[in-house]
């Protein structure tokens, strides 16, 4: 009789796993099909893109970006929708940028540049000197004063092609990018050039953020990024003739910091109010393409997860909650004002995932967090195989999250397909034409669902 007992106990069991098991499939099958039909991601990033444009922080098309998506997002009848003011810098590119390389006098070349963010302008007259070219700060030290003092020193160190994450392959330049005009400068060079971030030969710049570190105003010298075709031509002129002279012309200037907003909207839990998922990406980009990759696509991802969960009236345990934050790419202060928020107000975090890789086809999600929540979500990679998402790694999540590190929330990023971002990223080329719906449509559905499985089955 007892066996009996146990073995009826045990089936029930089994049949309310089977159950629940299927009910969650039938849940992640809605969420695909629904993105796939009904999103309406891929129209707000048209909008973005095209009648917006590149949102460089304090921009007015920044401050455009923020009061649209705050009447989308309430549009989608949330719980509530507020702005969280933020102080941003303010850089502005003024009149495009001018370079040549004069092989001999007179004897010139037009090649592609574009001013780093943050950079001072070149004086009006543009800046004409000789060359060095290096390939990291080691061989810059070994030079020393006297070989570049007075020259432009050109960082020309390529994107490791034989790595498969290009992120990482990005993380093995990006120093000369952010650190290259402050380490030259030391040394006493006029001005530095720095190889385009980008994996692939073409003729476009492109930008990103640079810092001057503790350098005094008057010892910093001007930055831009030169296009990887003409780094290449560069590099082999200067081996020809290193006497060579370049000439750059930069009209940037900073401006005193601006208000700006985060862009927060929520659907308060029905069962947890007060444990919140975060879903997000940053509203801010670049100003030489439309920002559609980076990072409009995160944003329209993330409001995206809110419209499935209204749309098909699932009702989360836990509050639910999107954030665009305003500043990623020149100063990570919408994030820092977040994370300083949700400290004052004790607010506990469950999860909070991060769309900024770009909105190509989703393969998966790397994660920051214990072993414990990491095993728990390993044991749902099933339910996310008919989507072909297996990427579940452990290691990073997203910047504009990243600050929001505690022993109980799980951060996340989604990781898309990575190869052709670096094509596109901090550049002209990063326009909505270079978006495919149903990639995008996918990586918010795929978002959604680890959203539902978070809510819906917890960590713990
Ligand atoms: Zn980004």
């Amino acid at each position: 009789m007892k066996n009996i007992v146990f073995l009826i106990i045990c089936l029930s069991g089994l049949f309310s796993y089977g159950q629940i098991k299927s009910e969650i499939e039938e849940r992640l099958s809605n969420i695909y099909d629904f993105a796939l039909t009904e999103s309406k991601s891929y129209n707000w990033l048209d909008h973005l893109s095209n009648d917006i444009g590149g949102r460089l922080s304090g921009s007015l098309n920044a401050e455009r970006a923020v009061l649209w998506v705050k009447e989308e997002l309430e549009g989608l009848g949330l719980d509530s929708v507020w702005l969280q003011p933020v102080m941003v810098p303010k850089w502005v590119r003024g009149t495009y940028e001018y370079a040549n390389i004069e092989s001999s006098l007179g004897n010139t070349i037009n090649v592609n540049v574009c001013a780093l963010g943050g950079s001072i302008a070149s004086p009006s007259s543009g800046i004409r000197a000789n060359v060095i070219e290096v390939k990291s700060f080691e061989e810059l030290a070994e030079l020393g004063k006297e070989k570049i003092k007075g020259k432009i020193v050109f960082f020309n160190r390529p994107m490791q092609a034989n790595l498969i994450s290009t992120f990482q392959a990005y993380s093995g330049c990006v120093n000369q990018r952010y650190s290259g005009a402050e380490m030259a400068a030391k040394y006493g060079a006029a001005a530095v050039l720095v190889r385009s971030m980008n994996l692939r030969l073409d003729d476009y710049p492109h930008t990103g953020v640079m810092s001057y570190g503790n350098l005094s105003l008057k010892k910093r010298i001007p930055a831009a990024a030169i296009s990887t075709n003409d780094a290449q031509l560069l590099s082999s002129m200067i081996a020809l003739n290193p006497k060579l002279r370049f000439f750059l012309k930069q009209n940037c200037k900073n401006y005193p910091d601006v208000k700006s907003y985060n862009v927060i909207g929520e659907i308060k839990g029905s069962e947890n109010p007060e444990k919140i998922i975060l879903v997000g990406g940053h509203l801010d980009s670049w100003d030489l393409g439309d920002g559609a990759h980076d990072d409009g696509a995160g944003v329209v991802q993330s409001m995206g997860v809110l419209n499935i969960f209204k749309s098909l009236k699932f009702k989360p345990k836990n509050t639910l909650r999107v954030v665009l934050f305003m500043n990623e790419e020149n100063g990570g202060r919408g994030a820092s004002a977040y994370a300083k928020r949700t400290k004052k107000l004790k607010e506990e975090h469950v999860l909070a995932l991060e769309s900024d890789a770009g909105g190509f086809s989703p393969r998966g999600f790397s994660f920051d967090c214990n072993d414990k929540y990491f095993n728990k979500i390993l044991t749902w990679k099933d339910y996310f195989e008919p989507y072909l998402i297996h990427y579940f790694k452990k290691g990073g999540s997203a910047a504009d999250v990243a600050p929001l590190k505690n022993d109980k929330t799980v951060l996340a990023g989604l990781r898309p397909d990575s190869q052709r971002y670096f094509d596109h990223h901090h550049s002209e080329m990063d326009t909505f034409d270079a978006i495919n719906k149903r990639e995008l449509e996918l990586g918010g559905a795929t978002m959604a669902a680890l959203v539902y499985l978070v809510d819906q089955l917890g960590f713990e």
